[in-house]
C-alpha cells in the first residue's frame, strides 16, 4: 500500500480506463484515497474548500473507480476511471483542452480514444428508432444486414488501395471500423474483447 502520512496531498491523474483519455488532475490525502476505495467513486480533497470532494457531488458526472496505480517512487497516483458524463466542470470530456495560449485545441486525444467514443455513441444509437439513425437501423437489422455493410465496405477499401489513393484509403477504412464497431454493438460485445486479444498477441514484456 501506498505510503501517505496524514499530511501529504498526492497529485492524482484521472485517466478514462477503456479509452486512455487524461481527463483530469486532483489530490488526493491518505481518507480521500480511503474513500475512493472503500466507496468505488473517485474522491478527491479539495484544498480550496478544504475538505473531501467526491467528484460528481452535484454535477452526477462521477468517476467509477477502475484501478489506482502508484508511480515509481510513491509520490504520484495514476486513477483509472469509467466517468458517468463530462469530467470537466465546462461539460468537456477532459480539463486539458486548452493550449498555452489559452486557444481551444480539439485533439489529438489518444486513436483508441476516438474509438472508445464512437463505440459509446453506437451504444447509446440501440435506444433510437430506425427511422432516425442509421445506425440504429444497422443494430435492428440483423447480422446480415451489417454483415452484407461490413463485405461491402471490405470491398471498398481493396478498391481504394488499388486506385492508390490515400485519402479514399483513410475514409474507407474508417467505414471499415464504424460498421466493425456496430458488428460489435449488434452481437452484445464491447471493442474490449477486440483490444484484449491484441493484446494478448503483442504486448510481449
Ligand atoms: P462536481 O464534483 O462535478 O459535482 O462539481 C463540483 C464543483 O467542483 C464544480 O462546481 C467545480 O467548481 C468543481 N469541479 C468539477 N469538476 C472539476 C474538474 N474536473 N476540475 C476542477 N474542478 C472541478
Ligand atoms: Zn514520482
Ligand atoms: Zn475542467
Ligand atoms: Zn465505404
Amino acid at each position: 500500500m501506498v505510503s501517505i502520512s496524514d499530511t501529504e496531498l498526492l497529485p492524482a491523474i484521472v485517466q478514462h480506463a477503456r479509452s486512455g483519455e487524461v481527463l483530469m488532475l486532483g489530490y488526493m490525502n491518505k481518507e480521500a484515497l480511503t474513500a475512493t476505495l472503500t466507496s468505488g467513486f473517485v474522491t478527491f480533497y479539495s484544498r480550496s474548500r478544504q475538505r473531501l470532494w467526491r467528484k460528481g457531488e452535484t454535477s452526477g458526472n462521477t468517476l467509477r473507480l477502475v484501478e489506482i496505480r502508484q508511480d515509481c517512487d510513491g509520490d504520484a497516483l495514476l486513477v483509472l476511471a469509467e466517468p458517468a458524463g463530462p469530467t470537466c466542470h465546462t461539460g468537456r470530456p477532459g480539463c486539458f483542452f486548452r493550449d498555452l495560449d489559452e486557444t481551444e485545441v480539439s485533439g489529438p486525444v489518444p486513436p483508441v480514444a476516438i474509438l472508445a467514443r464512437l463505440a459509446d455513441r453506437i451504444q447509446a444509437r440501440r435506444d433510437s428508432t430506425p427511422g432516425e439513425s442509421y445506425t440504429a437501423k444497422l443494430l435492428h437489422g440483423g447480422v446480415d444486414r451489417i454483415g452484407k455493410k461490413i463485405g461491402e465496405e471490405a470491398a471498398e477499401v481493396i478498391i481504394a488501395a488499388k486506385n492508390g489513393n490515400p485519402a479514399e484509403i483513410a475514409y474507407e477504412l474508417a467505414d471499415l471500423i464504424y460498421h466493425s464497431l456496430v458488428l460489435l454493438e449488434q452481437q452484445g460485445m464491447t471493442a474490449e474483447a477486440v483490444w484484449a486479444e491484441l493484446a494478448r498477441r503483442y504486448s510481449s514484456s
